[in-house]
């Protein structure tokens, strides 16, 4: 497979325009892998983990962007995390059958957050709006306009093998000359195809789709599967639930097991691990692990 788990930058010589394309192949197996997700969720997942890598490889800051949504479907959450050097983890919640169907079928009405958690503990940002879209490329391209006030257009695509995007976003703070040229360049994207995103190399696939345009390709930047959990994790989720709920838990189960829902390890503290993890000096909260 031609650029497997990369992200491609690129710009517009003559206009204020940058793009990527990201593919996911490994990284997204291996989601697939940790948790065996009924075949209607895979592709909203593995499109919400494309989009995550697009719009994180635009940001400035180093840290982590996590993308969630949370409805009232069957599916009742859906969680992407990807960090600034494109390492990703993702993990969904649902019950029962799922219907077949689009986005709208799975989660139903809710609610889609992204959350800006910068390294170094700087303060943390939260966006959240109504679930509005029909599909994940909508929705945040419905956030990206009315709550960044930048225009982006994504195009998504998942199979079983591959989860791949395109973005095109207008750059901030500049001013377009080419008054058409956002148009012209989304009519020449829009007509990719979900075979070209996913299995032609990157340098044929902008040449096919804007090929009269003047593009400056930069070095891809590889994507990974990673996940940050560890038993420093679990015992700060301990600690947070206080010493009456973990008390409870252990005497109804011996001991505290608890497997990470992203990728699966199983961490098992005893009674004398766990009256250690409730007396360790609290150490800096930071990226709350969900289990
Ligand atoms: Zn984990």
């Amino acid at each position: 497979m031609p650029d497997a788990d990369a992200l491609h930058r690129f710009l517009f010589a003559q206009v204020p325009i940058r793009g990527e394309v990201v593919r996911l192949n490994q990284t997204w197996c291996t989601v697939q892998a940790n948790r065996n997700y009924p075949p209607p969720l895979r592709r909203a997942m593995g499109e919400l983990m494309a989009a995550a890598a697009l719009l994180t490889a635009t940001l400035k800051m180093q840290g982590s962007m996590i993308l969630q949504l949370q409805g009232h479907g069957p599916v009742s959450l859906l969680v992407v995390e990807c960090g600034t050097q494109l390492t990703m983890r993702a993990t969904a919640k649902w019950a029962g059958e799922l219907p077949e169907g689009g986005l709208k079928e799975l989660v139903g009405d809710g609610r889609f957050a992204i959350t800006l958690e910068p390294r170094g503990g700087r303060q943390t940002y939260q966006g959240i709006v109504p679930l509005e879209g029909g599909s994940v490329a909508d929705i945040l391209q419905n956030y990206m306009m009315h709550s960044e006030q930048l225009e982006t257009r994504l195009w998504l695509y998942a199979n079983e093998k591959t989860a791949a995007g395109l973005l095109l976003q207008k750059l901030p703070g500049r001013p377009e000359q080419d008054d058409d040229a956002w148009n012209r360049l989304c009519r020449l994207a829009e007509t990719v195809q979900a075979t070209e995103l996913s299995q032609l190399d990157v340098v044929t696939l902008l040449r096919r789709l804007f090929h009269e345009e003047d593009v400056r390709l930069f070095e891809p930047q590889p994507v990974s599967f990673h996940c940050g959990c560890s038993r420093d994790s679990v015992a700060r989720l301990l600690r947070l639930l206080g010493p009456t709920e973990v008390h409870d838990m252990l005497r109804e189960q011996g001991a505290i097991e608890v497997s990470c829902e992203f990728c699966n390890r199983r961490y098992c503290f005893e009674a004398e691990d766990t009256e250690q993890a409730l007396r360790d000096a609290v150490g800096t909260y930071d990226i709350p692990t969900r289990h």
